[in-house]
């Protein structure tokens, strides 16, 4: 019998990973499974990206060990893309580092500056790869609810001066999975007050900050007066260039932070295969007529699925960003036992809220992962088992 680590008997089975075997075993039944449970973009990576891993893959250059915090061209790059697109000045060599996605930087930064018994504030609901950060630490979550009534951002007035005081870190994540809200500028400028005020330092997780709505690109928290002294955030390509199996992220910012992660990337990664780099470097610098295509196709799919929302008498507020819509399950149902009926009975998957935290309950988190009219036939056949309206 193997005995494991205690730091391993505190972290979670992976969420997904269950969802995505109900999900297979249904359509081992040959069924028509619609998966709009789980966050994986369904367009391909844009051609000239996919051209650019072409080309360099013969380059003996990339064939060797690459530079242990990566090639400086993709920290460059990253750095003019974030002024260009959100006006701020990031010193490449010292406020960039390259992740292998950047859910592997979400977890390290709780290793950075986490001792066992330290206390890290996580949204609820929220991403559960920051609980798995916490957890392989050995610190403590407090809870921020995240309230439809609040817009879906935490109240730091809420919370008691003891929590925050003996806070290290802080997780915020806009436009918001599962959610779909986005935070404006106020809530940045109360964050860095708050953060300063309690000695935190601010995890600002930025994965869908390309997809906003209603002619509203995403802010930046590195916009914000005095985020760089009191954090970082964490930037992807997954979603921004559908490049999620490519794994590429960045922890940009806070210096000393990037270099705590620089330092744990170097242990366990050595960087990323050179080839990818150069890939993600032509994303970064090439055409971004693609990004606002797919910002507009996700759009499209919104209001595609409201139709059809509509017309079952599903009622729910629109996501203003990201692509995930948080919708309330209706009377009688638990978030699980709704998903398990959609499932069962739809052949359609969802994500129950409660996998998200405890004030995920009474909603399902469905994914714009799917053309306009498989989305509007999976509201048909929710709404024909008779629930809503
Ligand atoms: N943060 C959030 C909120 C996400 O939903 C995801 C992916 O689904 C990530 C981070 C991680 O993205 P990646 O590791 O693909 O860069």
């Amino acid at each position: 019998q193997i005995a494991p680590a205690t730091r391993m008997t505190g972290l979670p089975a992976q969420f997904f990973a269950a969802l995505v075997g109900k999900a297979n075993a249904q359509a081992a039944k040959g069924r028509d499974v619609i998966n709009l449970g789980q966050g994986n973009p369904d367009r391909p990576t844009p051609p000239h990206i996919v051209e650019a891993l072409r080309e360099a893959a013969p380059n003996p250059l990339y064939h060797k060990y690459p530079p242990f915090s990566g090639f400086p061209f993709l920290k460059q790059a990253v750095a003019r893309r974030y002024k260009e697109d959100y006006g701020v000045d990031l010193d490449p060599e010292k406020e960039v580092a390259i992740l292998f996605g950047g859910k592997t930087g979400l977890i390290e930064i709780s290793q950075c500056l986490l001792n066992p018994g330290d206390v890290c504030l996580v949204p609820d609901p929220g991403y559960p790869d920051y609980w798995s950060g916490v957890a392989l630490a050995g610190g403590v979550m407090e809870y921020m609810p995240l309230l439809e009534g609040n817009g879906f951002l935490p109240d730091y007035g809420a919370i008691p001066a003891g929590v925050a005081d003996k806070a290290k870190l802080m997780f915020i994540n806009y436009p918001n999975n599962p959610t779909g809200a986005t935070a404006g500028s106020d809530f940045y400028a109360s964050t860095v007050e708050f953060a300063a005020k309690h000695g935190i330092v601010v995890a600002s997780d930025f994965a869908y900050g390309a997809i906003g709505f209603d002619g509203k690109a995403p802010v930046s928290f590195l916009q914000t007066p005095g985020a760089k002294e009191v954090g970082v955030e964490f930037y992807t390509l997954s979603k921004t260039y559908n490049m999620a199996g490519w794994r590429v992220g960045f922890a940009l910012g806070n210096p000393e932070v990037v270099s705590l992660i620089n330092l744990i990337q170097d242990h366990y990664y050595c960087s990323l295969f050179g080839g990818i780099q150069a890939a993600a470097a032509a994303a970064l610098t090439g055409p971004q007529q693609c990004v606002a295509e797919l910002t507009a196709a996700y759009e499209s799919r919104r209001e595609a699925l409201f139709a059809a929302m509509d017309e079952i008498g599903w009622e729910s507020r629109k996501p203003s960003g990201s692509f995930f819509c948080w919708l309330p399950v209706p009377k009688g149902f638990t978030s699980a036992s709704f998903a398990d009926r959609v499932l069962e009975q739809a052949d359609v998957v969802l994500a129950p809220g409660v996998g998200f935290g405890t004030h995920g309950e009474g909603y399902v988190r469905l994914g714009l992962l799917a053309s306009e009219d498989r989305l509007a036939e999976a509201i048909h056949r929710i709404g024909k088992l008779g629930l809503f309206g």
